[in-house]
């Protein structure tokens, strides 16, 4: 196997699309698998994979954290309908 010349962190060129699919679930099956393979066994896929699945939780969880505030809105604002005045 060649040594990566990337930049610190970039992933190989051929296996960047199949990563992302991987991280955000549109990548199954066999190809899933190929592209873990290849991540546990190339430093800078892994490392690519690793940022991409934090960067994918945080903006998961701060999407969750909106709507639940959002939610909790809209509950005391019904919670301040049903009281009685
Ligand atoms: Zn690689």
């Amino acid at each position: 196997m060649k040594l990566h010349t990337h930049d610190e962190g970039a992933p190989c060129r051929n296996m960047e699309n199949l990563l992302q699919g991987v991280a955000d679930g549109s990548v199954r099956g066999v190809k899933k698998a190929y592209a873990l393979w290849h991540a546990s066994q190339c430093h800078h896929c892994g490392n690519f994979l690793i940022r991409l699945r934090l960067t994918l939780d945080a903006l998961r969880s701060s999407r969750e954290r909106e709507t639940s505030a959002e939610s909790m809105e809209r509950l005391k604002s019904k919670i301040r309908e049903l009281s009685p005045h």
